[in-house]
């Protein structure tokens, strides 16, 4: 019969762990991407994952303190917005749940990969530049750097980002088949 904690929620349980680190390889795999191979760390992870979707309602990020309000944590709801231009420059997203392929294959080691989330100070000041140009009827503006866009040669997929991913999500060619776009 199924636990319930103090917080009155369900028990996690390694099933539950499991079949959690079941469908993310699997989703992560049709996607072009790669969960770390330390299966131990990475349902580690994943336990901590599920436990923020119950004691938050969503996935937010395993590694990072959430505010409990799901706006203001939009940007670290695993995966996360700094997942691939971490995985471009460090071979694994912030917590290590996400690897390179070449980190995956052992090409590659991982090592500690700095914070590059704005904290809460610069995200208001992001979000109320956002509102305002809004407001004004301007484009919408990240404060991200404007990325290149690469194209998929075989199957046209464009993305926007630092690199090519390694693997095409579509067609699952690899990175030497992407043009950049403009
Ligand atoms: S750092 Fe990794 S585990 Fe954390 S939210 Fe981003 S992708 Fe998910």
């Amino acid at each position: 019969m199924a636990k319930n904690n103090e917080g009155g929620h369900k028990e996690i349980g390694q099933q539950d762990i499991d079949q959690a680190y079941n469908k993310l390889k699997q989703d992560a795999e049709e996607g072009g991407y790669f969960l770390n191979p330390d299966v131990e760390f990475t349902k580690a992870l994943i336990r901590g994952l599920l436990v923020n979707e119950q004691r938050y309602g969503y996935g937010a990020c395993p590694c990072r303190l959430a505010s409990c309000i799901r706006q203001e944590d939009l940007d670290i709801i695993c995966p996360c917005d700094y997942r691939d231009i971490d995985i471009n420059q460090f071979n694994a997203c912030f917590c290590g749940l996400y690897v390179s392929a070449d980190a995956a294959n052992g090409k590659k080691t991982i090592n500690s990969i700095p914070e590059r989330r704005p904290n809460i100070e610069e995200r208001r000041k992001i979000q109320e530049m956002k509102e305002m140009k809004e407001a004004k009827g301007k484009n919408e503006q990240t404060a991200l750097p404007k990325l290149p866009i690469w194209r998929c040669k075989v199957c046209g997929y464009l993305c926007a980002r630092e690199e090519p991913p390694d693997i095409c999500p579509i067609c699952k060619v690899t990175k030497d088949r992407f043009e950049r776009f403009m």
